[in-house]
Formats: C-alpha cells, structure tokens, sequence
C-alpha cells in the first residue's frame, strides 16, 4: 500500500495542485492530510474543496483549530492572525463546519497521524531536532508518527543514527509543507510511504510562486507573507 502524506497547505493553490499533479504519477493507494489547510495564503476555500475530494484521511492543525479557537489565535504571530482573521471571512459555513468536525490525530496499523506532535497533539508543540523527538517517542506505540507543522522535512529515528526508514527502527517523520515551505528550498513538500517495502521518501514539487505570492498581496494579505514564499522560508 502506498500512501501519500500531504501538510501544511496554508491556502497555496498553486502549490497544492501541483502536488495533486504529482499524486497523479505517484498513484498512491491513500492520501491523508496532516492539517492546516487554511492561513496565510489567499484561496481557503478552493484548497479545503481540494482537500474534501482528494484526501481520504484529513486532519485539524492549529491554523484550523484556531478558526474556533480564539484562544489559540495569541500564540500566533502578527500575521499569521491577520491571515487567520481573513480566512474567517471568506470560508462559507459548510466549509467551516467540515474544518470544525476534523479529529487531531489518526491510526492505521502501525502508523500514526498527527499534525504536531504525538504527546498530546492538541497542545501544538514543535519537533525540530532529534532532541524534541526523542522525547515523543513513548508516547505512542506505532512504528511510525507522521508529522508537519514546523514546515522542515525530515526523519528522527529512535536510534538516532539510521536515516533510512527500515524495518524495527521507530520513527518520526515530518513531511515538510505544501504550501509554505521553510527549510530553504521553495518547492512544495510531501511524503511517500511504501507500507510494504517500508520505504520513505520525500517529493519536492516545483510550482508557480509568482502566482501564489502576487494573489497574497492583492487579497491585500500581509505582503510578507507572499514574499517569504519566493525563499523557502
Ligand atoms: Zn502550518
């Protein structure tokens, strides 16, 4: 079974569908979503349709949760809430209560899905490094955790030292973002998991940064938020 792992769309439809584009090669068996699929870009409503017809298995983020949640809305930065607060306005409310209805965490076999962190995923923490990782790793009993949230691509192993995905080593991947990427590189990001090879890879998919940052800045969208899109960052 193949199964595609999509994060971090934050409203890019140019990225996202140029992901889509990608699946199409790909031909995976299962596409999940690990949430945020609104914030920060201009079309939420086109991505969360996208997302509804092509992702059998999708997740709540922060960005999401935080359409409910005021609350949440003050660990933001300044644009991030500008963005979300935008969001607010233009989702429909069928499509608001389909965001409201997702779940923050899923199993299947010996995988699990989780947008943050597997400790207590609605608390919103952050893996960056293998320290951070090494501390969520009893809290749950799968093989392996998929992540996204920080936006940086990457795969902590239990051991800490195997970076190829094999058979009896645990792990926690992060899949990188769609549409918002930060680890430099400016293309979109997703994983691919071969659930019976055990094989991880992540896809790096070029697509049009010109016409997600411009439509950011003319939906009059903090400008830095489009531009930060031309660095990977
Ligand atoms: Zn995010």
């Amino acid at each position: 079974m193949l199964i595609a792992i999509l994060s971090d769309i934050h409203s890019n439809l140019e990225a996202f569908e140029a992901v889509l584009h990608s699946l199409k090669r790909e031909k995976p068996d299962y596409v999940v979503c690990l949430g945020d699929v609104i914030g920060y870009g201009a079309n939420p409503n086109e991505c969360i349709d996208l997302v509804r017809q092509h992702c059998h298995l999708v997740l709540q983020g922060n960005h999401d949760a935080a359409l409910f949640d005021e609350q949440l809305r003050f660990y933001f930065t300044m644009h991030a809430r500008t963005a979300l607060e935008w969001t607010l306005n233009q989702l429909t409310p069928q499509r608001l209560e389909y965001m409201r209805a997702l779940q923050v965490s899923a199993r299947q076999h010996d995988l699990l899905f989780v947008h943050s962190a597997p400790t207590a995923p609605e608390r919103w923490e952050y893996i960056v490094d293998e320290y951070d990782a090494m501390k969520h790793f009893s809290a749950f009993h799968e093989r392996i955790c998929f992540v996204g949230h920080s936006h940086v691509p990457g795969i902590y192993s239990q051991d800490g030292r195997e970076h190829v995905v094999v058979p009896h080593c645990r792990y926690i991947i992060n899949v990188g973002s769609v549409g918002q990427p930060r680890d430099g590189d400016v293309r979109a990001s997703y994983g691919m998991y071969n659930a019976k090879t055990h094989v991880y890879y992540c896809r790096r998919v070029e697509y049009n940064v010109e016409t997600a940052a411009r439509k950011i800045i003319e939906a009059g969208l903090p400008s830095s938020l489009g531009y930060r899109l031309y660095n990977g960052m």
